[in-house]
């Protein structure tokens, strides 16, 4: 059983020791991750879901590249370094739409075909060097895994929180959803 205090505290640490790196031009790290949560949370979903959103990027504030890798070419592997990270603490309601937020991306441009002008500059640059938008049957595949539509929503959110000076709960705000998630992850993957 993962100990949530100490998940917690892990947490924390990331955010203090990363959370003030550039995300983009005009938001941290921290303050897109918390854009994300909260969309998340109007929305009305669950604690796992929340969570997802607060910590959908946290690869970013693990890898090894420095900042901005994809504006050097560089494809950070964010969202598997993230949802490894996570899949050692958190039950797949947590870890799947992590590990699906940059395919769902590859899958919204497929799809809808005016999703890609709401991309940033970097996400468009960074779309490249993850192969682009999904080929139909991509696309079919990727539709029927589970947790397909909260890595669609979580995308959206992703897009959503790249806003300037954005006012936010902060970190600490969200502490509960990530306790509630630790405890309910009875089918943590055993690492
Ligand atoms: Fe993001």
């Amino acid at each position: 059983m993962t100990d949530p205090t100490t998940v917690l505290e892990e947490i924390e640490a990331i955010f203090a020791a990363h959370g003030d790196a550039r995300y983009s031009e005009v938001v941290t790290q921290r303050q897109h991750a918390l854009q994300c949560a909260q969309q998340a949370e109007t929305a009305g979903s669950d604690s796992a879901l929340v969570t997802a959103a607060l910590l959908h990027d946290i690869g970013h504030m693990l890898h090894k590249h420095g900042p901005e890798p994809a504006a050097r070419g560089i494809d950070d592997r964010h969202e598997d370094i993230g949802a490894g990270w996570l899949a050692k603490r958190f039950p797949p309601s947590v870890t799947e739409p992590v590990r699906m937020h940059v395919d769902a991306k590859r899958y919204l441009c497929a799809v809808e075909p005016d999703y890609f002008e709401t991309l940033s500059l970097a996400s468009v640059r960074s779309l490249e060097l993850q192969g682009g938008p999904m080929s139909r049957h991509e696309a079919a595949v990727f539709e029927a895994l589970p947790y397909a539509s909260d890595a669609v929503a979580l995308r959206r959110w992703d897009e959503g929180g790249k806003v300037a000076d954005a006012r936010t709960p902060a970190l600490e705000d969200y502490l509960g959803h990530i306790r509630a998630s630790v405890v309910s992850g009875s089918d943590v993957a055993p690492h």
